[in-house]
């Protein structure tokens, strides 16, 4: 048994997209509050004005809260770099990192634009609950959000593609990647995790925060090196933030168990920071994290600054997709 303290493999997974329309499943997305992000200028008409504006398919989608059919829109399978923009008010609403492929038939963003760009509200229609998400700018129905979508939010805006203007003018993300360095226990469903998260363009398994240089598996199984089994995670600071990616890290393992000493330590919960920048964002991050109430006892997560990272040797590297598995359950 090489992986006792299995990391919560299921909730390190990006659930499988769900083929179903924005219907079936509630959302708890933050709600938007009174006064906040009343950056733009608001877009207010009359129905009949907005009649005379819209296509007929965006008027009964906008301003009567329809659905398109699934897999009818325009932008279900476009993949180029640009903005989408509210087709009624021309106010930026997701950008195409934040796309991706849920299946459902819709096009899907993990993230808005920005925060303020559109609002949700509880929609209670049909009979289901759900969440609706509208312009902030001129309060059109765009879609609903659900709360299964891919790490790092975990959030499917799923958008109707009638409600949404393309524009490809916008600047493409900058290039240029940033690294950071996580334990959370069997480096083989880590490193799958953090695959999952968007704006992740590569990782490596290893050992780190221990004694022995360049140690084999076996060496720190023994428990004697000190070593953790880490995942070096290269990432686009332009798509996912440290933060996030901690979130991630928080989301995919149980933070609050003891590693004291011995083999144990070799599964410890850690963060490596590569900066004084990382430091400061993960000693934030755990002290939310205590403050929020997810976690019952107190977060035994270190968090040290990084020394050399030995990369495992190469059967460790993408162990679990090299298995075809997701979890880091074997005999
Ligand atoms: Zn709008």
């Amino acid at each position: 048994m090489l992986c006792l303290l299995l990391l919560a493999g299921a909730g390190c997974s990006r659930q499988a997209p769900a083929a179903h329309s924005p219907g079936s499943q509630p959302a708890a997305p933050r709600e938007r509050q009174e006064g906040e992000g009343d950056m733009t200028e608001k877009v207010t008409r009359t129905d009949a004005e907005w009649k005379a504006l819209l296509s007929p398919e965006q008027y009964q989608v906008m301003r009567r809260k329809g659905t398109e059919r699934a897999f009818s829109g325009e932008y279900v399978h476009l993949e180029e770099d640009g903005a989408y923009l509210c087709a009624a008010c021309g106010n930026e609403l997701f950008g195409s990192e934040a796309k991706f492929d849920s299946g459902t038939g819709w096009p899907s963003f993990w993230k808005p634009a920005a925060e303020q760009a559109v609002s949700t509200s509880p929609d209670e229609s049909l009979g289901v609950s759900r969440t609706e998400v509208l312009c902030s700018r001129c309060g059109a129905h765009l879609g609903h959000v659900f709360a299964d979508g891919p790490q790092p939010t975990g959030l499917r805006y799923c958008i109707n593609s009638v409600a949404l203007s393309f524009s490809g003018e916008r600047n493409a993300p900058q290039k240029g990647t940033a690294s950071a360095t996580f334990a959370a226990g069997c480096f083989w469903g880590v490193e799958a995790a953090f695959r999952k998260a968007h704006g992740v363009t590569s990782t490596s398994v290893g050992y780190t925060g221990g004694l022995k240089e360049n140690p084999t598996y076996e060496e720190v199984c023994s428990g004697a090196t000190g070593h953790a089994e880490a995942v070096q995670v290269e990432y686009d600071p332009s798509v996912v933030s440290y933060e996030e990616l901690l979130e991630a890290f928080w989301n995919c393992h149980n933070p609050t168990v003891p590693h004291a000493s011995g083999r144990a330590r070799q599964y410890r919960s850690a963060i490596f920071y590569h900066s004084p920048e990382q430091q400061s964002a993960a000693l934030a991050s755990k002290e939310r994290l205590e403050r929020s109430g997810r976690v019952s006892s107190q977060v035994t997560t270190e968090i040290v600054p990084l020394g050399r990272f030995w990369r495992a040797e190469e059967y460790h590297q993408r162990y679990l997709e090299k298995q075809g598995g997701e979890s880091c359950e074997i005999p």
